[in-house]
């Protein structure tokens, strides 16, 4: 007959103890502190990653400019951007470079608008951090605006979409007239641009009453169609669809 487990006395249940092999303690004290080390500085590595990812680039000071960034990095509504590599940029009009990633989509826009008989014009796209301080600064003193004023409609250096060769400024040949004006938005080539830029990853950086108070520009768009340009825009686009802040 088989014996349950109730069938054998207590004292009789418990496994004779094997004898207890003595660890050496340097070789347990060395990997103990190994493995302490390694996960502390998998944690410090995680919480750099966690909080680059806001602050890259360094939100700067910019000489001339009293306001600070803001805990976003954000100076007077504008987000800090990198300075594309140089050999990242290729010229898609004379005069006017992009970031590779972008250039080639931007090409494919411009075909499908011209075969459905819109004239798009290229007015701008990357500009360095040299040249945006100079359209900030010089063009601040000639109108004689403050930092606060001139912020509203341009970029500070270090904060332009421009920088990172992922955003243009486009005109309509038909009205050239209406070129870097709100007026833009009564173009065909405005109206096309809001109907078909999305196929090509382009989106309207600064719509009218923007989460980042900037003033409407119908004619800037930003290339999103790229992991690189995605990460650049992120935080705006967070902004935008209200999950920052
Ligand atoms: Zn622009």
């Amino acid at each position: 007959m088989l014996r349950t487990r109730e069938d054998v006395p207590v004292a009789r249940r418990h496994k004779p103890s094997t004898p207890q092999r003595q660890l050496p303690i340097a070789p347990v004290v060395i990997s103990v502190s190994v493995a302490l080390g390694g996960g502390l500085a998998a944690l410090f590595l995680l919480q750099e990653r966690l909080l680059t990812r806001w602050s890259e680039p360094l939100p700067q000071v910019v000489q001339g400019i009293d306001a600070r960034p803001d805990r976003y990095g954000r100076l007077l509504g504008h987000f800090p951007y990198p300075e594309a590599e140089p050999d990242s940029l290729v010229e898609v009009r004379p005069g006017v470079q992009l970031h590779r990633q972008a250039a080639e989509a931007l090409q494919a826009l411009l075909a499908a608008a011209h075969s459905d008989g819109v004239r798009l014009s290229l007015i701008s796209g990357f500009r360095s951090r040299e040249t945006q301080r100079s359209v900030f600064f010089d063009v601040k003193s000639l109108r004689n605006q403050s930092a606060e004023e001139r912020a509203k409609v341009s970029a500070p250096p270090g904060y332009s979409e421009h920088s990172t060769g992922f955003a243009v400024d486009f005109g309509d040949r038909s009205r050239p007239q209406t070129d870097l004006v709100e007026s833009f938005e009564s173009t065909p080539g405005f109206y096309w641009l809001q109907n078909n830029a999305h196929r090509y990853h382009f989106r309207l950086s600064f719509p009218r009453q923007n989460a980042q108070g900037l003033s409407y520009e119908p004619w800037h768009w930003r290339f999103e169609g790229s992991a690189r340009a995605l990460e650049q825009f992120q935080a705006a686009q967070r902004l935008q669809t209200g999950r920052l802040n």
